[in-house]
């Protein structure tokens, strides 16, 4: 579906677009890298765009930042064409996965460097630098310390200390967390968000990871094949995805290729009868997916709209939470994600109850599959 669709009440203090493509496009050879794109970005919006590999992240980004200009539409900043302003006259800021620091400076001549450009006198620079050691959690004693001193975590924050330094109205960021370690991501994750709220400006992100998505971001725009498939709030990407893609994209889920079965029910190719949500009335064939967390294993009588007889054949402990594989008959195998003190209780031969009630599944048409 079109960006341009999809309906959006920006929360306060979201207010203005300062950002907005209209119909933008970036065409190699014959191929549509980013495919006729509208977009607005609302001032002092997180905004993150996530997608597989290969999407058209980093080529709209290119496009955004001035480091490329499009095949076709346009860009406005502040309602402003800025198509051809160069990358270096645009009030924004690129923080990147590889941080871009000079090596053999130290840290604060790094965070410096922005005002030192500007003709900033000494001692102002020194202050402001200090501040943003501040405001990026680092202590003030790393003012003096070289750069390859530090983690991979205070590099980070000393590239996003340096990115403010410029003051830029936005901040795009490519991937800046994907080198570090789990831990350390969940961390900075937090602290980003953070800083975006303490900082009051706008920031565009980009990622594959949508986990990370869903932590940081005012809404999030998935893009597939050089468009965006869909954009919301991440309550609303994780709650109501338009698609079959959009779905598995928001994590692990059990998909089941179903047709049209008897009264509004639809029907599994191992002859399984499932109630849906509302079908379309249109409905042939297509997916119905359940998340992981939404099944249940039923006690004997508990109701459930949907109910499937099953044998664990693995668990898997996440920490907090254990992801069991049921098989179902000879084919099927259903993901079931339960905390731990929620473990199945084996009948006779190990056979376990599991069940869903339709309002906790999705149902998608073949056609929309593609998107
Ligand atoms: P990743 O997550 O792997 O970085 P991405 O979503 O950022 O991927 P892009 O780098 O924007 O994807 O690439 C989108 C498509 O455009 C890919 O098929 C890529 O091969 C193609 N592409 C990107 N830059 C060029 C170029 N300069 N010339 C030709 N094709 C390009």
């Amino acid at each position: 579906m079109a960006a341009s669709a999809q309906p959006f009440e920006p929360p306060e203090p979201i207010a203005q677009p300062i950002l907005q493509l209209r119909g933008v496009d970036k065409i190699f050879d014959d191929f549509a890298a980013v495919d006729r794109i509208n977009l607005d970005i609302y001032e002092r919006e997180f905004f993150t765009i996530v997608g597989p590999s290969g999407s058209g992240k980093t080529t709209m980004v290119r496009m955004l930042v001035g480091m490329d200009k499009p095949t076709n539409g346009d860009i406005l900043l502040r309602g402003e064409r800025i198509n051809d302003v160069p990358a270096n006259k645009r009030p924004t800021c690129m923080v990147f996965q590889s941080l871009a620091l000079f090596p053999h400076r130290t840290v604060g001549q790094n965070i410096e460097f922005p005002l030192k450009m500007r003709g900033v006198s000494a001692s102002e620079r020194k202050k402001r630098a200090l501040e943003l050691l501040d405001q990026l959690r680092l202590p003030q004693s790393y003012y003096g310390k070289m750069v390859t001193q530090c983690s991979g975590g205070e590099r980070q924050r000393v590239a996003l200390a340096r990115a403010l330094a410029f003051d830029p109205e936005i901040l795009f960021f490519d991937e800046p967390l994907s080198a570090l370690d789990y831990r350390l991501r969940k961390l900075l994750e937090k602290e980003l968000k953070d800083i975006h709220r303490e900082t009051g400006k706008t920031f565009v992100y980009i990622t594959h990871s949508l986990e990370e998505a869903m932590v940081m971001s005012d809404r999030i725009g998935v893009m597939n094949k050089g468009r965006f498939v869909q954009i919301g709030t991440p309550r609303e990407i994780y709650g109501s995805p338009h698609s079959r893609f959009v779905s598995e994209f928001m994590g692990e889920v059990n998909v089941v290729d179903v047709e049209l079965g008897r009264e509004g029910a639809v029907i599994d190719g191992a002859g399984h009868q499932y109630r849906a949500p509302v079908v379309p009335a249109d409905f042939e064939r297509g997916s119905l997916v359940v998340r992981p967390e939404d099944i249940r294993f039923l006690q004997a009588g508990e109701p459930a709209d949907n109910r499937l007889e099953g044998m664990v054949q693995n668990e898997y402990l996440l920490g907090s939470r254990v992801q069991y594989q049921v098989r179902v008959g000879e084919k099927q195998v259903f993901l079931v994600e339960k905390l731990r003190d929620q473990a199945p209780e084996g009948g006779r031969d190990g056979v376990v109850t599991i069940g869903w009630d339709a309002r906790d599944s999705m149902i998608f048409a073949l056609n929309r599959l593609q998107q």
